[in-house]
């Protein structure tokens, strides 16, 4: 039985935000303070005590390190914005509508980590420009929109809003009868599981409202370091409380960037009845490119090798990106030495099944908007 003494709140008051607190701590070297000082005037720092705990202390090139605290390179790295066209999805502050059936919910601009690779990087933290702020609005949103079947409400972090709010999505949502399914996506059960473990309210909301719609959680593990006993209990207790839980894996350099690491971590999610789902390629995003992408040839033989070691059950992820376009399946490389790809999901219907074929070279990280390489 996990105890919970203080309430998740609390704890994640007592999340680290600063440079000082990550010195004295003895996770960053004193000399490198005020260069890491500057980064966080940029891209916020919040590490939660729990997933520092997980850290192998003194080594610097630790995954889970790199997952969580900045390294000296993150403010000058090259990239691009907005990889997958958010802007121009937003049909109102907080509501994105790229596909026709589905809708993305900017529900909070929070999160308890501030993972160092986030492709919402320009947002976290910072503007509020892109984050939903009437619940209300939102489900009147998808209310008059019949053609949407499925919502998913993200931030930030969707499981960092209270549960007065998590409660009146809930029950809103439930009522739209052309909604099928509705998602959350978070990364609380890998870096906080504790809002979830410590929560009853929280738990008795999902069981109640799992019984009305469909509801799914979308998380995100990526190391197999990641799935601790409190982070599977917090899994646990979301299906049990009737609520499948499903896994993005981004793909990283210097984290999971090897086979056996992912052999590993989608066997071990399939183990603890958690859906691989998909493998994400690292949107090579400005200010983290050269630290985190890989090239898509590489990803692509990794994920390759990653599939040959896993049953049937535990590859049943797609390896996509999130593309402008749509969501893209990379399929493989065939001998020309092209790779293959799949428009899996995409913004102009006719467009979805799409197949193609592009020459990419060892520095291509991402598909130009044409789709051309
Ligand atoms: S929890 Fe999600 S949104 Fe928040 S920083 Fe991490 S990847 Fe980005």
């Amino acid at each position: 039985m996990i105890e919970n003494k203080k309430s998740w709140q609390k704890e994640l008051s007592e999340a680290v935000t600063t440079v000082d607190e990550l010195v004295d701590l003895g996770y960053v070297k004193r000399e490198n303070a005020e260069k890491l000082k500057r980064i966080g005037e940029k891209y916020p720092i919040s590490v939660t005590r729990y997933y520092l705990n997980l850290i192998e202390k003194n080594d610097y090139s630790d995954p889970i390190y790199k997952m969580c605290i900045a390294s000296l390179e993150e403010g000058t790295a090259q990239g691009l914005k907005d990889t997958s066209g958010e802007l121009c999805n937003t049909v109102s502050e907080g509501i994105q509508h790229k596909y026709d059936n589905t809708v993305l919910l900017l529900s909070t601009n929070v999160c308890s980590m501030y993972c160092r690779y986030c492709f919402r990087k320009r947002l976290v933290g910072q503007s509020e420009e892109e984050i939903l702020k009437f619940t209300d609005k939102a489900i009147k949103y998808i209310e008059e929109h019949p053609e949407v079947d499925n919502v998913l409400i993200s931030g930030g972090d969707a499981l960092l809003n209270t549960n007065k709010v998590i409660s009146r999505y809930l029950s809103g949502l439930s009522k739209i009868k052309h909604l099928k399914f509705i998602r959350f996506g978070t990364r609380t059960p890998v870096v906080f599981p504790q809002r979830i473990n410590g929560d009853s309210e929280f738990i008795e909301l999902f069981e109640k409202y799992s019984k009305i719609k469909t509801i799914y959680l979308v998380t995100q593990f990526n190391h197999p370091r990641e799935l601790t006993k409190e982070a599977v209990a917090a899994t646990d207790k979301m299906r049990h409380a009737g609520v499948p839980v499903l896994n993005q894996t981004v793909l990283l350099k210097g984290v999971n960037d090897n086979s056996d690491i992912l052999a590993t971590l989608f066997n071990e999610l399939a183990s603890n009845g958690i859906s691989p789902y998909y493998l994400f390629q690292c949107r090579p995003v400005k200010g983290v490119k050269d630290l985190f992408a890989v090239p898509l040839l590489t990803s692509c033989s990794i994920t390759d090798k990653t599939k040959a070691k896993l049953s049937g059950v535990a590859k049943r992820f797609k390896f996509a990106m999130s593309h402008i376009k749509g969501k893209i399946e990379i399929i493989g490389k065939i001998e020309s030495g092209k790779l293959i790809f799949k428009q899996h999901q995409a913004k102009s219907k006719g467009d979805i099944n799409n197949l193609f074929f592009v020459d990419v070279d060892k520095n291509t990280y991402w598909l130009s908007d044409d789709l051309t390489g």
